[in-house]
């Protein structure tokens, strides 16, 4: 006998709304191997049903006061630190991370939110008195209204909150549509906002695949697009919703390089590699792929990070009887197995694989989409294991000779998300810093996010479009500016008719 799985609905009007459009996907638990539920797939009807909900959200939202409007932040935040524990669950379920990491993702967003409580400030206008005799000029920043947010799996709580605190705040009206692979964390979301007494149709969660997403790209009342995901996806994301008049941030993939100079502390650098390399299984944006050593440091770093390595625990995210792992599985089997392809590729094309992590198995979790951490050596620059992003715990060393050869290996890649370098040489750090073709840099820090008042985007293939997500440039994407040009007539000083322009002179 086959049970029914519960099917997650999309959120429309302020509500769980059942889908009717008959299409569904499977969601995993990737620890088990098992689906645990389905998600709806949005078909037309349901992308108008959304989109009219959000137009009339809209046109609610953004026309309380401000002070209404942040009362509802504040109590968005307060109700998210109360529950945290149940989002991290749902998070670890379904994408698989580990439980302590699933916290720290919510934390980063939780940064966004807090700094959107604070939006009175950015997004007040200017003002100029008197710019001519009797005339004032001054600015306003005014929402879009109904704008679009399209995540990737994998950080199902982060990355939504990169924007919609943003845009809510500055009174715009959000559709998310977040990965079919891990989808229930923005439901819960919704449910969090409604509790906090966001109007219905502010926040909408439309589920689906890439019909949704054209949807939301051809919609003429959609008016920008925030995409994160990979990059031949966020090109296109880029160019279509481009061509159809809306602005447009779309955040891709990357290859994150970590420059070791010699004068650095090995035992300091390896742990960082391993963090930075392995955490959430390598299924981060920012992750390290590449220790780039330069000689004569890397056979000893090479040895340091393998002897870490075994002590690694890779397990079920939520913990079991030995407490918590330090990395999960991958998000699906089919994800297992492009990572391990690129694994026989590097092997195919000569690198060493120094320890395997292709064959892992977790016991009790015989089905579950595991990947031993993986560390490779003398991989040629050509393979494309190097060149691409592979999105697993797989990690790299690269040995180069001099500082100059390491900065212009970074600067050839297609991609410019993270990188950093680790020495105690200010001069060099400062030359590394300047010179790099990379939008985030650690200076002995592996992971480099920005915090929320900064801004976080890559550069080169990592990011298409001008603006980056959060941080003042948030505000500025997600509002538009007009200039009023004044003057109350006075008779007094009217200087009747003229018709060229005004000389200042
Ligand atoms: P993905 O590109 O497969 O999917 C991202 C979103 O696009 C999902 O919502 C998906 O439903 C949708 N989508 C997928 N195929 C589509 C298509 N053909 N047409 C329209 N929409 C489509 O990415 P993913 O596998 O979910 O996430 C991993 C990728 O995201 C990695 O490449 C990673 O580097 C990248 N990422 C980048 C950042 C960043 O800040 N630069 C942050 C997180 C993740």
């Amino acid at each position: 006998m086959t049970t029914e799985l519960p099917v997650i609905p999309h959120w429309i009007d302020g509500a769980r709304t059942a889908s009717t459009s008959g299409r569904t996907a499977p969601v995993y638990n990737p620890a088990t191997g098992r689906v645990v539920r389905e998600v709806a797939l949005a078909d037309q009807a349901e992308i108008d049903a959304a989109i009219a909900s959000a137009q009339a959200g809209f046109e609610t939202w953004s026309a309380l006061s401000i002070a209404r409007r942040q009362s509802v932040i504040f109590k968005f935040r307060e109700l998210l630190v109360a529950r945290k524990p149940e989002l991290a669950a749902i998070v670890t379920e379904e994408h698989g991370k580990v439980l302590s990491d699933a916290m720290g993702e919510i934390a980063r967003g939780q940064e966004v939110v807090e700094l959107a409580t604070g939006f009175p400030h950015l997004i007040k206008g200017g003002f100029s008195e008197n710019v001519s005799t009797g005339i004032d000029v001054y600015t306003l920043k005014q929402p879009l209204g109904v704008v679009g947010v399209i995540s990737p799996f994998n950080f199902p709580v982060m990355v939504p909150m990169w924007f919609f605190p943003i845009a809510i705040a500055a009174g715009n009206a959000v559709i998310l549509k977040p990965s079919e692979k891990d989808p229930s964390a923005a439901i819960w979301m919704a449910e969090l906002w409604k509790e906090a007494g966001l109007p219905d149709g502010v926040f909408t969660v439309l589920n689906g695949d890439k019909l949704a997403v054209d949807g939301l790209l051809h919609a003429p009342e959609v008016q920008s697009i925030s995409f994160v995901g990979s990059t031949p996806i966020a090109q296109y994301i880029y160019e279509t919703a481009a061509k159809n008049g809306k602005r447009v941030q779309a955040l891709g993939g990357a290859k994150n390089h970590m420059l070791v100079l010699p004068d650095a502390d090995l035992d300091l650098v390896a742990d960082q590699a391993i963090n930075a390399g392995y955490g959430a299984a390598g299924e981060r944006c920012m992750a390290l792929s590449v220790v780039l050593a330069v000689e004569p440091v890397a056979d000893e770093l090479v040895a340091k990070i393998e002897a870490r390595i075994a002590d690694l625990r890779v397990g079920n995210g939520a913990g079991g009887e030995d407490g918590e792992p330090d990395l999960g599985p991958l998000i699906t089997g089919a994800h297992r197995d492009k990572v391990k392809g690129y694994v026989d590729i590097a092997e195919a094309d000569g690198g060493r694989i120094v320890v395997d992590g292709r064959d892992y198995r977790v016991d009790g979790h015989e089905d579950g989409f595991f990947f031993g951490p993986t560390l490779i050596d003398h991989l040629s620059l050509d393979s494309r294991a190097y060149t691409e992003e592979i999105f697993g715990p797989v990690l790299q060393v690269v040995r180069v000779q001099t500082f100059d050869e390491g900065v212009q290996l970074i600067n050839s890649g297609q991609f410019g998300n993270g990188t950093a370098i680790f020495t105690n040489d200010g001069g060099a750090a400062r030359r590394f810093q300047h010179e790099i073709h990379v939008g985030m840099v650690g200076i002995n820090v592996p992971i480099p996010v920005p915090v929320a008042y900064h801004s976080f985007g890559g550069w080169k293939a990592s990011l298409f479009g001008d603006a980056k997500a959060y941080g003042v440039q948030g505000f500025d994407f997600f509002t538009r500016e007009k200039a009023i040009t004044s003057r109350w007539l006075d008779p007094a000083t009217h200087g009747g008719i003229n018709l060229g322009f005004p000389q200042n002179d």
